[in-house]
């Protein structure tokens, strides 16, 4: 097997959950086969004047409890197998937070950094119109994902109203504007987004991380510092940077982020929000370090990205791209839990040796639900024409999170397994309920 393909290591993860859930084979076999794979190939014209061919893929996972939904992901490593896992692992966790959708997951192959405006802008356009048939609010809801911040949500809105309006076929519907609006998630609040979206990946996450301390505070089994716990986190893009704030804010030490060129690494502590202001100025973290007195981010190091990994801190929490903990670096990481933000960020290889080192791992597919279930509030305001306060929005947030993670954290210590193995024994058992009927 190879440790760095995600779809094989989606599919390890269900493996390790049949010892626990007695089902016959069939029932494995559909959760494993996605329903649906789209692969697009669409021309856009480049700022000098000629053509490129960009390639893309929608995968439609499973709709056992909705349409599909997930994010699209504009990245130049995009890769139909990536796209796979994480259309499955989307499946697993709309079932862990227990939300009315399916899994999917879309991507297209493209470095957005290198784009000008206008070219991000018809790479985007030209996509929808090739994913439009197969997309709408009671069928695949769209959401963001790496390199595809609200304003490319709000491209993908408007050139869907266009492609909607087209003749797609016999069963094509007229579908109205709040139904063209709920067919994305993740658009700005002035174009039909919902209050708190935009950080609520990290907000989701930070409830997860304090009904896990909540839960550890009886033992202090892994020996996390007297306050302030310390944490490392790797990628500073829109989950990134909002976990450090709001981990900041409630009071943790952040000591090291970093985004795909390097990291920096203070071990006092540094103020996300002023590293994000001197990254948007300087375009580099590693500018931000500083000698003078009056200098927020004084007697820093510059790191590598891997460096950050085995940082010596309570908590690391990979917020970037899948498979970064492997066979190969995870026996050298020194921090006492890996609260997994990013999807698929550890190898199951990377697993079995952090699980022989004592190190508690917390899954993705229950830390990072938090964005899924505000993009699914969207959805259901979109479809109601609602607008619902931020308070409102959070409120919800938390009572689904604290849900999530006390039905993963039971599960474990019912069954004696790990979080990872328990929140998909907790999402097969829904899932496999939904088959019968
Ligand atoms: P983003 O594009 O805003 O940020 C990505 C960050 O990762 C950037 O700091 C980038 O510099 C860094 N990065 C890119 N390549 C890297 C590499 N090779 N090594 C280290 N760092 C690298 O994306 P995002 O929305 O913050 O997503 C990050 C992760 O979170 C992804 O795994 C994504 O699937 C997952 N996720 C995001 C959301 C969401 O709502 N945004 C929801 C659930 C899960």
């Amino acid at each position: 097997m190879n440790q760095h393909n995600p779809f094989q290591n989606a599919l390890a993860q269900l493996s390790a959950a049949k010892k626990y859930v007695k089902l016959p084979a069939g029932v494995w076999d559909i959760l494993a086969n996605a329903e649906r794979e789209v692969t697009v190939h669409f021309p856009v014209v480049m700022d000098g004047g000629h053509i490129e061919v960009f390639h893309g893929y929608r995968v439609q996972h499973n709709s056992l409890f909705g349409p599909y939904k997930g994010g699209i992901r504009f990245h130049p490593m995009v890769n139909l197998d990536e796209i796979r896992a994480l259309a499955f692992w989307m499946m697993i966790k709309n079932a862990v937070v227990d939300i009315p959708l399916g899994g999917g997951k879309g991507g297209v192959i493209v470095e957005p950094k290198v784009l000008s405006e206008q070219e991000l802008e018809r790479v985007t356009r030209g996509y929808i119109k090739a994913i439009a048939p197969v997309i709408g609010p009671y069928l695949d809801i769209p959401g963001p994902d790496m390199g595809t911040p609200p304003k490319v949500m709000a491209w993908m809105t408007e050139e869907f109203k266009v492609q909607s309006g087209r003749p797609l076929g016999k069963f094509k519907v007229k579908l109205k504007e709040n139904e063209i609006l709920a067919t994305f998630t993740g658009k700005p609040v002035d174009k039909g987004g919902s209050e708190g979206r935009e950080e609520a990946t990290g907000r989701g996450g930070l409830y997860a991380l304090l009904a896990l301390l909540k839960a550890l505070n009886t033992t202090n089994k892994y020996q996390l510092s007297n306050k302030p716990i310390t944490v490392a986190i790797q990628g500073f893009g829109n989950l990134g940077y909002h976990f450090a704030k709001l981990a900041h804010e409630e009071g943790f030490q952040v000591v090291a982020v970093s985004d795909s060129k390097n990291a920096i690494y203070l071990p006092q502590g540094l103020n996300p929000e002023k590293v994000a202001e001197c990254k948007q100025k300087t375009g580099s973290l590693a500018k931000c370090l500083c000698t003078d007195k009056a200098c927020n981010l004084r007697n820093g190091k510059v790191l590598t990205n891997e460096d950050l990994l085995e940082l010596p801190v309570d908590i690391l929490v990979p917020a970037a791209i899948e498979s970064v903990l492997t066979g190969e670096n995870a026996h050298k990481l020194k921090a006492k839990i890996v609260f997994e933000m990013a999807n698929g960020p550890t190898t199951p290889e990377a697993d079995e040796i952090l699980a022989k080192k004592g190190i508690l791992v917390v899954p993705d597919i229950l830390n990072n639900s938090g964005g899924v279930t505000v993009s699914c509030f969207e959805w259901q305001q979109n479809l109601k024409n609602e607008h619902w306060s931020l308070d409102e929005v959070n409120r919800k947030l938390k009572k689904k999170m604290v849900a999530a993670f006390d039905a993963v954290w039971q599960e474990a210590q019912k069954k004696k397994i790990d979080l990872r193995t328990a929140a998909f024994v907790v999402a097969v058992k829904k899932l496999a309920e939904r088959i019968r009927n």
